[in-house]
């Protein structure tokens, strides 16, 4: 079957990495049914392993339409499990109700900002989210303040999600090969920081801004948004976003907003 470039197709060549992927995400050990969403599929060398956890029911989201066909002949037991869409366009709820679900996948690097953004939207719902990045990507997923990868999907993301970098594969495990390295993280949801924003659309605009010009104080950065800075800590408005922690970038957008 030939890759196609637009969906982002590298398939891993590896059993035993997609194995490892299947193995690192972390079901409950109690009598529930826990409900598994694969994004891209494949050919399903990842679907292997996701079908044999025990009381677990899988989706798979796949955009190639030549792919379901294949999926359902290696795996009889996917009928009624794979949702044929792009997955940025899925509404998770349609399929799994208001169950949790754990997110999987070596995911289509071309979207794999977007899927991070689909899973915050999801927080309440998502028990955890174990994907393939690019290497990059992963570690900006992870990245914190003061290294060069800290950025805006880094400060969203862990103000809601325990982040880790897991492992790294390389680029030969797949067919064909990217260009890049490639990551497995792992997002687990964690409460610890979301119960102290006060209000979340602000939380975002304030990180987006700061780091768009992220050379520039806040204090300059943050001017479009008409803020007063005299509410802050005298230092904080002369630092730079990537000088911020995440409970800093808190405290600067609760700054702003009026408890509710
Ligand atoms: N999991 C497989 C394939 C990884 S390649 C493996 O490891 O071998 C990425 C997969 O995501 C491809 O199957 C591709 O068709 C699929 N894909 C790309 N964009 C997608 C989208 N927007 N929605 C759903 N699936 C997508």
């Amino acid at each position: 079957m030939r890759k196609l470039k637009a969906f982002g197709q590298h398939f891993l060549r590896h059993p035993p990495i997609a194995e490892r992927i299947a193995g690192s995400l972390q079901l409950p050990d109690d009598a529930g049914r826990h409900t598994v969403i694969e994004i891209g599929p494949g050919q399903g060398i990842l679907t292997q392993f996701l079908l044999v956890l025990p009381n677990t029911e899988v989706f798979v989201v796949e955009i190639d339409r030549r792919l379901p066909p294949y999926l359902l002949e290696r795996f009889p037991q996917l009928n009624g499990h794979i949702i044929e869409q792009d997955v940025l366009k899925v509404r998770f709820e349609d399929y799994v109700g208001t169950q949790p679900f754990w997110l999987v996948g070596n995911f289509p690097y071309n979207i794999s900002s977007q899927i991070l953004f689909k899973a915050l939207q999801y927080r309440q719902q998502v028990r955890q989210v174990v994907g393939m990045f690019q290497k990059e990507v992963a570690q900006r997923i992870a990245a914190g303040k003061g290294n060069k990868q800290y950025g805006i999907l880094s400060v969203l993301l862990q103000a809601y999600f325990k982040t880790e970098y897991l492992f790294e594969v390389s680029a030969g495990s797949f067919d064909p090969p990217p260009k890049v390295q490639s990551a497995v993280v792992r997002l687990t949801p964690s409460d610890a920081y979301e119960k102290t924003i006060h209000n979340h659309a602000h939380f975002t605009k304030t990180v987006k801004q700061a780091f768009n010009q992220r050379r520039k104080m806040l204090r300059n950065a943050l001017q479009p948004l008409q803020y007063n800075f005299d509410v802050l800590p005298p230092n904080l408005p002369q630092l730079r976003a990537e000088q911020l922690d995440i409970a800093d970038f808190i405290a600067l957008s609760n700054a702003f907003v009026a408890p509710v």
